[in-house]
């Protein structure tokens, strides 16, 4: 007998990105040199004072369960840094540490949202979105931007989406797939109509230290009075301190929400890991160079990708200003055949780029957005210098 699966998980995708790299590791292990520019992860090791940290929790017994919502130090540790920061008041009640930041939206969503309810999301969006969304039973309201409007999400296009189902935007900022960044009134704008529509906002800001050309970052809930008992942060380590592996991530909340995802995550999973949470309190306590030193190599990695971009006819991509990502238009390369090979979507040429070229990219379709595709440059510039050297080729063949 086969068992049959939920009608709620019936509908859920695979994660894109991940399927990418995994494709590309495929034919790495068949001994394909690959240049993978598909995942986002920072390439380099995590801070080694953060490693040791880990190391000095073991050794000291830090194996055990800690509160089910986080070690309070952390949590503590957290809060202090947005104080510090954006001057953000938070009670340690208002935050709870989760398995990364993927969970700690999965948490965010499943508290909120109810069958039926619309939850507005700007496109292109990360693809894990709109699966959470659905597997709350919930509706993602996909509302396409503009590349000329650096896919930002106008007031206009949030009005015009907003029924009597919606209940909440989620705005990624800076933004995963496309870089961009919002301005601070264009956030004003964005929130103000929140309001007047009675809609609370999740803030993904996994991407906030990661900003470039020297432009502040503004976190959502410190636009103006109020705001904060209407948002949930997102935040996590796993990008600021390249530690995608160690699993943590947190959100900010207002008590009623921050308390029931506590008492759902201590049915549900329990602490994150006791180790990773000594890591990540390593990480937010200690020297932030490491910080400073990989923002200003990931700034030089976006500078060389956007001249490589521009110096291929009919390629176009907006200015990336944060995360580490560039999203490009490739609708002019469609419609023909590669080395014989027809290439009729975004998805069948980021296939037959990898297949042909050995360069892993994202396809445009995963984040909502076809005709486009993505490239992380969390990779070293030697393999950013070897991938656009076939990317150019392959175009041109
Ligand atoms: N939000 C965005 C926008 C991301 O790109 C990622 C990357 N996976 C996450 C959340 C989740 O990060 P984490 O590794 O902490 O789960
Ligand atoms: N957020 C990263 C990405 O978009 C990691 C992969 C994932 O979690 O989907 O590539």
């Amino acid at each position: 007998m086969d068992i049959e699966v939920s009608k709620i998980v019936q509908g859920v995708e695979p994660s894109a990105t991940l399927a990418m790299s995994a494709k590309a590791k495929e034919l790495k292990a068949q001994g394909e040199t690959v240049y993978n520019l598909s995942v986002g992860e920072p390439d380099f090791d995590t801070p080694k004072h953060i490693c040791d940290a880990a190391v000095d929790a073991m050794r000291a017994g830090h194996t055990r369960y800690t509160a089910a919502s986080g070690l309070p130090e952390l949590k503590a540790a957290v809060v202090a840094d947005y104080k510090a920061r954006f001057g953000l008041d938070y009670a340690s009640s208002q935050c709870v540490i989760s398995n990364g930041a993927k969970h700690s939206i999965h948490n965010a969503l499943f508290a909120t949202l109810n069958p039926g309810d619309e939850a507005i999301l700007p496109a292109p969006c990360w693809v894990s979105y709109t699966e959470l969304i659905k597997l709350c039973g919930a509706v993602p309201k996909i509302v396409a931007t503009q590349e000329q409007d650096s896919f930002k999400l106008t007031p206009e296009a949030f009005r015009a989406a907003i029924t009597p189902k919606t209940r909440m935007l989620l705005l990624c900022n800076p933004s995963n797939p496309t870089g961009s960044c919002y301005t601070k009134s264009e956030l004003v704008e964005l929130a103000k109509i929140a309001v007047e529509n009675g809609l609370f906002v999740v803030a993904d800001e996994i991407y906030e230290r990661l900003v470039y050309d020297a432009v502040p970052f503004t976190s959502f809930p410190t636009l103006f009075d109020g705001l904060q008992d209407r948002t949930i942060v997102i935040n996590g380590v796993s990008k600021t301190y390249a530690m995608t592996g160690w699993r943590i991530g947190w959100l900010l909340a207002p008590e009623n929400v921050a308390k029931k995802i506590a008492s759902l995550q201590s049915q549900e999973t329990s602490n994150p890991c006791s180790i990773s949470q000594y890591a990540a309190l390593a990480a937010l306590k200690g020297d932030q160079e490491c910080v400073a030193a990989m923002r200003a190599e990931f700034e030089k990695r976006r500078d060389y990708v956007a001249e490589r971009i521009a110096a291929i006819p009919g390629m176009t991509a907006p200015k990336t200003g944060g995360a580490f990502y560039v999203f490009f238009n490739i609708k002019n390369f469609l419609g023909r055949k590669y080395n014989g090979v027809q290439v009729d979507t975004d998805k069948d040429w980021c296939l037959e780029l990898l297949q042909q070229k050995k360069v892993a990219t994202v396809m445009g379709s995963a984040f909502s957005a076809p005709g486009y595709a993505r490239a992380s440059f969390a990779a070293s510039m030697d393999t950013l210098k070897t991938a656009f050297d076939r990317i150019e080729e392959f175009v041109k063949e």
